[in-house]
């Protein structure tokens, strides 16, 4: 057998050096978030959190609220004022803190919060009695999901301080958010429960007196297939980088990850190939080696039946992904090493697309396009 060659990495033009990279489509973010403007009864919240889906905090959000969302919606208080940080002038909620969160930066920086407990509600109204302002505040009701914002049987204590505080100058409760558990399933019982437990909610504010303007239960899946759950506002997230839940609308995916093959080598039947020699050649072939791995996102556990897209032909993997490679069977032809080999884009040209990589790995495309490592380069357009 002849002895493999290596081939640096080579320049693809004057301008940059060849490396993985991920793409990221603004027009499809834009598109995406312009149909759920027409779609929306009321307004349109832009879910930015973890990094805008991995496509970007500050890109996610700029083109949102260029694209007609009116909200900004982050987890953490940290996160909130990231969103803050990058200028936008909008309202930007935060709903998940620890009692003891800073509060107190929070509301300086005018950020909306979730209040899910009367612990919550306590902390709120201390920060802004010290501080002397009101702040304002979005009661989070647990709709059935057992996870988030207050249980139903906490939740008349929860309005009624809440409606004291807002007397006493502390607080201005603005909303009242839910969320569904099922939502993906239209149709299904639990989205009825949920969005009745919502309007009882609602209905238990009014009669402490609250007069909650923005009244906010639904995601995509549920923006997208049950109008009723609207209200006075939207929160979406994966639908603005393409992403439905409920599969039962075409929306534009906006990532394209790309990385140039570093090395080919020609291998005889019966070689073992990567850690564990997991894949064996059942016939001489050609193999080519991408610098990306586990670290940057692509997911060791869909070794077994994952694609790249090679010089137009989809190649599968061949052997266990490693942290920082990944070897693809080429079969008969070979490419010239620095081809740009596409791991996942929107499907145009035949490439896999990032529900691909979902299904291989018995997940759901949000962990897909969350989870692209640090070190890949990312490309705005
Ligand atoms: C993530 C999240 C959303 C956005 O959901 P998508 O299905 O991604 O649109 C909305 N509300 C809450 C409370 C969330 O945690």
């Amino acid at each position: 057998m002849k002895a493999p060659t290596i081939h640096p990495r080579r320049p693809r033009n004057a301008t940059g050096v060849q490396e993985p990279t991920l793409e990221i489509d603004l027009a499809a973010v834009a598109a995406n978030t312009r149909r759920f403007v027409r779609q929306a009864h009321g307004e349109v919240m832009a879910v930015v959190k973890a990094d805008g889906f991995g496509h970007g905090l500050h890109a996610v959000a700029r083109t949102a609220l260029a694209g007609g969302a009116t909200w900004l919606g982050a987890t953490s208080i940290a996160e909130a004022l990231a969103v803050r940080g990058t200028g936008v002038e909008a309202p930007v909620l935060s709903w998940l803190n620890p009692v003891e969160a800073d509060v107190t930066t929070a509301c300086r920086h005018r950020i909306d919060l979730a209040v899910p407990s009367g612990r919550h509600l306590a902390a709120v109204v201390e920060a802004a009695a010290r501080a002397g302002y009101r702040a304002r505040v979005h009661l989070q009701l647990d709709t059935g999901m057992a996870r988030d914002g207050a249980a139903p049987e906490e939740w008349p204590d929860l309005v009624r301080t809440a409606r004291r505080a807002e007397s006493a100058g502390h607080i201005t409760v603005v909303g009242v958010m839910g969320h569904l558990a099922r939502a993906a399933e239209p149709g299904h019982p639990a989205n009825t429960t949920g969005l009745r437990a919502m309007l009882r909610g609602v209905e238990t504010a009014g009669q402490a007196g609250l007069r909650p303007s923005t009244r906010h239960l639904a995601a995509t899946a549920a923006t997208l297939t049950d109008p009723d759950t609207h209200l006075d506002l939207v929160r979406i997230g994966a639908g603005l980088v393409g992403i439905d839940p409920s599969g039962s609308t075409r929306l534009r995916s906006a990532l394209r990850l790309t990385a140039p093959v570093v090395q080919v080598r020609r291998v005889p039947a019966e070689t073992g190939v990567g850690y564990g020699h997991t894949h064996v050649t059942d016939r001489a072939t050609n193999l080519a080696l991408l610098p990306i791995g586990y670290a940057d996102g692509l997911r060791r556990d869909t070794s077994e039946g994952a694609r790249v897209l090679v010089a137009g032909r989809r190649c599968p993997v061949a052997g266990v992904i490693s942290m920082d490679q990944v070897v693809v069977d080429l079969g008969d032809d070979p490419v010239e090493p620095g081809t740009e080999a596409v791991v996942f884009g929107p499907g145009d040209d035949g490439e896999p697309t990032v529900d691909d990589w979902a299904h291989w790995a018995g997940t759901i495309p949000h962990e897909i396009v969350t989870g692209i490592g640090h070190r890949i380069r990312r490309s705005i357009r």
